[in-house]
């Protein structure tokens, strides 16, 4: 009785939680952070851009998006950018619900570039040839409609594979990609802000997200605000953010559909954290 109600106290708490940082992660803070970007001195590149110009001075900023759920959140987001003349990149899994062509047509006529968000190694268990064949034949399914030049991988916090690993026996080239922005980008130079774990803040809930532990960001922003700040602010010439469109909602319903489930994703993290270190094994970090 005592444990049963501790738990509904907690759920409770999670979702005022929830609630409260709703004000932080929703479409029209988004919409704020997009207009300190175009207001300020960064020019803004999609990732192709970016490698196709290199090396570039001046203030740089790199807008990419992991869709990894719903294609729908991401065209809010691309519609958003697109009225404040940014472009960005998006990297669309091949699954249902997020490889739409009808939604990906319009973001891509605003001109954001269209990537393939891969997880090959997932899909094939950890079968590197049959991965790399997954590869061609997903890849081949997006370049029917879009013009893919770079690729990112996915990370998926409740499997062991680290999809990127198909690079250890292939080339990018191969495929006639230009850029992962795993391998590609020198984060050396780069700020890097990620969503992930629905926190800017470097270290926390980010297993496969972690470029490496030397590149956490040397600044940490606890919130949108102080990230907007820090963009009016100039200070850092070269800055890339990633976000996940699931988590910038336009309604209190669909945001705390995928806060709840970014909490279950959390928990599971933190669980495979201490198994892995039980077990001698790192995944990843
Ligand atoms: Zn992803």
């Amino acid at each position: 009785m005592l444990a049963e109600s501790i738990l509904r106290f907690r759920e409770m708490g999670c979702l005022v939680v929830g609630v409260l940082s709703f004000l932080d992660f929703t479409l029209d803070q988004y919409a704020r952070l997009c207009s300190a970007v175009k207001a300020s001195k960064y020019q803004v590149l999609t990732v192709r851009e970016f490698l196709e110009r290199a090396p570039i001075e001046g203030h740089l900023l790199i807008m990419r998006h992991d869709v990894d759920e719903d294609a729908r959140n991401a065209l809010d987001m691309a519609r958003v950018e697109h009225d404040l003349g940014i472009r960005a990149t998006y990297y669309f899994r091949v699954r249902k619900r997020v490889f739409v062509p009808a939604i990906i047509d319009e973001i891509a006529s605003y001109g954001h570039e269209i990537g393939y968000h891969y997880e090959t190694l997932d899909k094939t268990r950890g079968n590197v040839e049959e991965a790399l064949s997954l590869f061609a034949v997903e890849l081949a399914m997006l370049r029917e409609r879009y013009d893919i030049k770079t690729a990112c991988m996915h990370g998926n916090p409740l499997t062991k594979y680290d999809n990127k690993k198909i690079w250890e026996n292939c080339e990018l080239d191969h495929f006639g990609l230009i850029g992962e922005p795993y391998l590609s980008l020198d984060y050396s130079q780069f700020l890097y802000f990620s969503d992930s774990g629905r926190t800017w803040l470097g270290d926390k809930n980010k297993i496969k997200d972690r470029i490496s532990s030397i590149n956490l960001p040397t600044v940490q922003v606890k919130d949108t605000g102080d990230l907007i700040g820090l963009i009016t602010d100039g200070r850092h010439k070269k800055i890339c953010i990633l976000t996940h469109p699931k988590r910038w909602s336009k309604n209190l319903i669909n945001y705390l559909t995928y806060y709840m489930i970014d909490l279950a994703y959390n928990a599971g993290k933190k669980l495979i954290l201490v198994v892995g270190w039980m077990l001698g094994v790192t995944f990843l970090l």
